[in-house]
C-alpha cells in the first residue's frame, strides 16, 4: 500500500522547488508537513526514511502514540482544533501549535508549558474565508489575540495559518492566501514583544503551490504523500 509514498514525496518536493523557482524564493524556506493523520505507522515510518521530519497530527491521542513509537529527532506539528483538557499531554511533545484561536486555549498552553518548563510556539489560527464550519479567529481579532499572547509566559507566538476552503481550482484559494499573508505584515509592523513573525502555514494538497507563489513558509501535505484518508473503517 505504501509503495507510492516515495514517489509521491518526489512529486510534492519537485512541485515545491518549482513554485519557489517561480517566485523567486529560497528553497529551504519552505518546509514540507507530511500530514499523516489516520495513517498507519508503517507509512510514517517509509515518509521517515525519505527525509521527512515533520509531520502533522489532528488528534491529540494519536499525536502522542505516535510519537512514542517513532525517532525522537521527528517534529510534530499539532494542526487540528485542540481542546483545553488535552493540552497538558502534547506541550513537551509538539514543535508547533498551528491551531490557537482563542486567549483561553492560550492560558491553558501557558499555564501547562510553565508546569513542564517549556515554552511552546504557535502559530493563530486565522479563519480568513469565514467560513461558518471552521475554528479560527476572524481576520479582523487576529491582532489583539496575538497582542494577548504575547504577555503570557511560556507561549511564544511565530506567525499565522489557515485552512483554506475545500475548491476544485487552487486559483480560487489565492486571496485568502494573500489576505493572511497580508495580516502578517501589519503585525509584524507592530513590532510587538515577545512576538516573531517568521511562519505562514498555508496550503494544503489541492493548494500549496498557489500558497507558496503568496508566501507559504509551511505547506501541510496529506492526501498528496499517503493517499486518500479512510475514516469510519476499523
Ligand atoms: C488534513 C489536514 C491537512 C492535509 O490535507 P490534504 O488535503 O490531505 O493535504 C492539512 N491541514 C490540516 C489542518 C488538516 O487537518
Amino acid at each position: 500500500m505504501n509503495d507510492g509514498i516515495r514517489e509521491n514525496i518526489e512529486i510534492v518536493r519537485r512541485n515545491i522547488r518549482n513554485a519557489c523557482q517561480k517566485s523567486g524564493r529560497d528553497e529551504e524556506t519552505v518546509q514540507l508537513i507530511a500530514v499523516s493523520k489516520t495513517k498507519p505507522m508503517e507509512d510514517l515510518q517509509k515518509a521517515y526514511e525519505c527525509g521527512c521530519r515533520d509531520f502533522g497530527e489532528n488528534k491529540v491521542q494519536e499525536l502522542v502514540e505516535k510519537y512514542e513509537k517513532l525517532p525522537k529527532d521527528i517534529r510534530w506539528h499539532m494542526i487540528g482544533h485542540l481542546q483545553r483538557n488535552k493540552v497538558k499531554y502534547i506541550v513537551d511533545k509538539v514543535f508547533l501549535i498551528h491551531s490557537v484561536d482563542s486567549i483561553r486555549l492560550a492560558e491553558e498552553i501557558s499555564k501547562e508549558a510553565l508546569k513542564k518548563h517549556v515554552t511552546v510556539s504557535v502559530l493563530v489560527e486565522v479563519n480568513v474565508a469565514n467560513e461558518e464550519s471552521k475554528f479560527g479567529t476572524t481576520d479582523q481579532d487576529a491582532l489583539h489575540l496575538v497582542e494577548e499572547i504575547a504577555k503570557l509566559p511560556g507561549i511564544c507566538v511565530k506567525g499565522l495559518m489557515t485552512i483554506a476552503p475545500y475548491v476544485e481550482n487552487a486559483e480560487e484559494n489565492r486571496l485568502y492566501f494573500a489576505k493572511l499573508k497580508q495580516i502578517y505584515v501589519d503585525i509584524i509592523h507592530k513590532n510587538i514583544d515577545n512576538v516573531f513573525m517568521e511562519e505562514l502555514s498555508m496550503g494544503m494538497t489541492g493548494d500549496y503551490e498557489i500558497a507558496i507563489l503568496e508566501g507559504a513558509t509551511y505547506v501541510r501535505v496529506g492526501t498528496g504523500i499517503f493517499g486518500e484518508r479512510q475514516y469510519n473503517t476499523v
